[in-house]
């Protein structure tokens, strides 16, 4: 059975899913945004490893 996502109200999702696949991608997008640097505390931006670049190139 479909329900509406509880976090954008505009897609339907599986009702055993806990937000729509777009809030999934969101919500996914922003954690990789908030992740910071764990050298200097740097803000990371889709950056793969847990270090920023000035970090690497040291
Ligand atoms: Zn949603
Ligand atoms: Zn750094």
């Amino acid at each position: 059975m479909y329900i509406k996502c509880p976090y954008c109200g505009i897609n339907y999702m599986n009702e055993n899913q806990e937000m729509c696949d777009v809030c999934t991608r969101d919500k996914k997008a922003v954690f990789i945004d908030d992740e910071l640097c764990e050298i200097c505390g740097a803000m990371l931006q889709y950056n793969e490893y847990k270090i920023c670049g000035e970090c690497m190139s040291k």
